[in-house]
């Protein structure tokens, strides 16, 4: 499914940004970069990417990205792809933006 119809998971009626932002987190000892799509809530922390489902960043914190084995994935070539929210037939989806599958949201 195409990334575009991503929704935020806290903002369920808000659509991410289209655009990929580059996002760099510190703490004593390391630096990283991640690539994500953020919320279009300018006051939104969250944000997606298929290789880290949804998390929370704050600029100048380190990301919790939660607990991964608990985020709903699908596996291609034996990596896990996180899979995104988005609204199919008006209720609430979880699509993999590298195939067709989806799940039904549960809380
Ligand atoms: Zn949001
Ligand atoms: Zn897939």
């Amino acid at each position: 499914m195409q990334i575009n119809f991503a929704v935020c998971d806290i903002h369920e009626s808000l659509l991410l940004q289209g655009k990929k932002v580059t996002i760099t987190f510190r703490d004593r000892t390391t630096e990283e970069q991640e690539d994500a799509f953020p919320c279009q809530d300018p006051h939104c922390h969250r944000y997606y990417s298929p290789w880290r489902g949804y998390f929370r960043a704050e600029v100048g914190e380190f990301p919790d990205f939660g607990v991964p084995s608990k985020k709903p994935q699908c596996r291609h070539n034996s990596e896990p792809v996180y899979m995104f929210l988005m609204r199919k037939d008006g209720v609430l989806a979880w699509a993999c933006p590298e195939c067709t599958v989806t799940q039904r949201f549960t809380l």
